[in-house]
């Protein structure tokens, strides 16, 4: 099917990337023709933007209203029909506005009205002589080359770029100006590894999926267990047969290892998509991808939403992670857009994960999803050996955290010359600063959260609003200069407790506030030049530590509290995930996970590595509560700087609430973080039955209520972060 060519005097449409839902109408002028999907500049208000044409215009505006198209952005072809359908999907689902769904599609407006430039210089004349050895050089390189940029010749020539500028003064290069090609990726494999039989039979029915239309397929194995392997394999076919793929990666951390590993199979580098890539590459990427010379790009949730003019795979890594949920600007699940994506691309998607989450499994045994299954570690490791340690039983004081067991097992460890760590999600040295004089505890003077002491830095820092002050010596309540107390552990205070118990042992200390290089500091962790590595979630995410032997888990129940639906299941996999560092290569792996709850079937699944139970347990309950993947549910978030204010509008907007059996309204509330950056804060849950048309529903009914200009709402679907 052709794109509809638009000529002088059509109206088309323009979606613009503003919070609007409608596209506006143009006019094309004299002398411009675009299509469906160019990129085009025009007048807004008193701005001028560039947008996208998302189809004819309507003749319902008089026609000295409609304003003209400014420019068309010719150098660049235009928006792909399966995105601009993508971006129109995505909004309907999150209930965005359909322009603010587009803007995160647009790269800077810079490098859509110019294409990029290059300098570059060529001989005057190939024959005339130079009145110097080094012009001579410059003429010698260019007689060869024809036309050089100017620091590739310099340097060619063994000169500088400033008598390069004197030869053009002198008549001898002629500088000249060209549109510079996007950078083109260029793979060599010179050797795949050898697949397991497990690995074999996965790769071969992910191979026959290439070809055959949209599928989605859950990659289902414990760390270890070659699930990458069997991913790369499916990669270097489709990559054989022309096409683009997209691996994402749920944190940007884990794109530096991840790149030197396909790096090192594919002999060629991945091309990066995410949100601290720089102007200028994401510029030279963006374009890259959309002319298709870009062929494999692993970036973050932004990179589903890149141009591609050939996509033929998406890869998911850790569909489990809940940082695939985007909670600012447009909030959406990338993991389920992805399957959005790859459903309207017409290609295969792959899950990869050692704990899909319940929605995928259900997925699966709905038969919607494939699963493959990869059951054992590849070669000798295999899975760690995971004990509980009962913490109502281990007898410590109030500022100790290792129990006896546990510090008999890292002695153990570092006896036999192995290595250890300690995991525990808490930043700082104390979660809590107390007055014991007078009771006064530190809260953050803008949010309903207590400041954390970082005993490093000397600062009390809210977590949340990132709000900070020096850490006080005096008690502003009632003055006592000695009464204060760190109450609770964080890492830093955990690190002082091992470093009382080991005086011998070389620990590092690693979470986001570390000033070190984390990088340097996971080479000389892998390199085993410390006997124990203490950190927060920073450390358990994708590493693969070869001498880890012990892993203990402070506090094993720190994310049960609260009332996310997703707790346990969540605890499970982050638990699982940290137990999968022990032992990934010769030495056996040894789990120790501290807990106040040992009967709680989290811990209770994996110190018996029962995770199918546990999930099945899981899924009864969701089912039985009527909660997602069973039923749809939606929050509504109202915030605003007067409480009552917020308070009363959120019951106001509940008192408006659809009659109906299959909708139940919970709330509102103050949500758990009631206050955020001087914002008051209620929640409203929406949970229905199935077959309700949840986005339809939500649309009517907040159509009939308006809000106080102090107060927002937003909507978010699929809620997955309930703070
Ligand atoms: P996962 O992605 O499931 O965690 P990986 O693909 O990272 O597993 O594999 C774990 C380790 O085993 C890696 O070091 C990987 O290179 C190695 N490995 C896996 N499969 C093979 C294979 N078929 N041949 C050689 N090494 C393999
Ligand atoms: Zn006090
Ligand atoms: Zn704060």
């Amino acid at each position: 099917m052709t794109n509809t060519v638009f000529r002088a005097q059509d109206r088309v449409k323009v979606l613009v990337p503003r919070p609007f839902d409608n596209a506006f109408d143009y006019l094309v002028p004299e002398g411009m023709q675009v299509v469906s999907g160019a990129y085009v500049q025009v007048p807004f208000g008193r701005n001028q933007l560039v947008g996208v044409v998302w189809g004819a215009g309507e003749d319902t505006l008089p026609a000295h209203k409609c304003k003209a198209l400014l420019q068309h952005c010719e150098h660049v072809p235009p928006m792909p029909k399966a995105l601009r359908g993508f971006i129109d999907w995505v909004a309907d689902y999150t209930m965005a506005p359909r322009g603010m769904v587009l803007k995160m599609a647009l790269p800077l407006p810079v490098a859509l009205l110019q294409p990029p430039m290059q300098k570059l210089y060529q001989l005057a004349s190939a024959e005339a002589s130079m009145p110097s050895a080094t012009r001579e050089r410059v003429a010698e390189v260019l007689r060869e080359r024809t036309q050089m940029s100017p620091a590739l010749l310099a340097d060619a020539a063994e000169t500088s770029q400033s008598t390069l500028r004197q030869m053009v003064k002198d008549g001898q290069l002629i500088e000249t100006h060209q549109v510079m090609a996007p950078p083109v990726q260029h793979f060599n494999i010179t050797k795949r590894p050898d697949l397991s039989d497990d690995q074999e039979q996965a790769a071969a029915l992910l191979a026959q999926q290439l070809e055959a239309g949209f599928a989605a397929t859950l990659i289902d194995g414990v760390t270890g267990s070659g699930k990458t392997e069997v991913y790369f394999d499916t990669i270097e076919k489709a990559l054989a047969a022309g096409g683009q793929v997209l691996v994402m990666l749920p944190e940007i951390a884990l794109t530096v290892q991840w790149r030197a590993r396909f790096a090192k199979r594919f002999g060629g580098e991945a091309m990066v998509w995410h949100s601290s890539v720089g102007e200028a590459e994401r510029k030279h990427a963006w374009r890259a991808v959309a002319s298709g010379s870009a062929k494999l790009v692993v970036g973050a949730r932004s990179a589903l939403f890149l141009p591609y003019n050939n996509l033929s795979l998406i890869v998911v890594d850790e569909e489990h992670e809940a940082s695939y949920k985007q909670e600012d600007g447009v909030i959406y699940h990338a993991r389920d857009m992805a399957v959005v994506r790859a459903a309207q691309e017409k290609i295969p998607i792959q899950l990869v994960s050692a704990t899909p989450t319940l929605e995928t499994i259900h997925n699966v045994q709905q038969g919607k999803y494939t699963r493959v299954h990869l059951p054992s570690r590849f070669a000798e490791a295999s899975f760690p050996t995971v004990e509980l340690i009962d913490m109502r039983e281990a007898g410590l004081n109030a500022t100790q955290w290792i129990s006896p067991e546990l510090g008999q097992a890292l002695a153990k460890t570092f006896n036999a010359g192995h290595q250890a760590m300690l995991f525990l999600n808490r930043r700082g040295y104390a979660p809590l600063v107390l007055c014991r004089t007078c009771g006064h505890r530190f809260q953050c003077p803008r949010c309903s959260t207590w400041m954390v002491l970082h005993k490093g830095k000397s600062r009390l820092q809210c977590h949340h609003c990132d709000y900070q002050q020096m850490a006080p010596t005096a008690c502003p309540e009632c003055d006592s200069t000695d009464s204060l107390v760190p109450c609770g552990p964080g890492v830093e205070r955990l690190a002082e407790e091992a470093a009382d118990l080991f005086p011998q042992a070389n620990i590092a200390l690693l979470s986001s506030d570390q000033s070190q290089d984390t990088a340097e500091m996971i080479q000389q962790i892998i390199d085993k030049e410390y006997d124990l590595v203490i950190g927060t979630q920073l450390i358990a995410k994708g590493h693969h530590f070869p001498h880890l032997a012990t892993v203990g888990v402070v506090d094993a129940d720190l994310g049960l509290s609260g009332g996310d639906l997703r707790a346990s299941e969540r605890t499970y996999q982050l638990l699982h995930q940290i137990a999968g560092r022990a032992g990934r290569e010769k030495v056996a792996g040894y789990v120790y996970l501290q807990t106040y709850q040992p009967e709680h079937p989290v811990m209770c699944a994996m110190q018996a590595g029962a995770r199918d139970d546990f999930m099945a347990l899981e899924a009864e309950q969701r089912e039985l509560g009527g909660w997602p993947p069973y039923g749809r549910l939606a929050a509504l978030l109202l915030d605003g700087p007067r409480e009552a204010e917020v308070m009363r509008t959120a019951q106001m907007l509940v008192q408006h609430a659809p009659q109906d059996a299959a909708v139940s309204i919970l709330g509102p509330a103050p949500a758990p973080l009631s206050k955020l950056r001087n914002q008051y804060r209620f929640r409203i849950l929406v949970r229905t039955d199935r077959h309700i048309h949840l986005q339809k529903m939500l649309k009517q009914w907040l159509a009939v209520v308006k809000l106080p200009s102090a107060v927002r709402l937003k909507v978010d679907i699929d809620p997955y972060h309930f703070l």
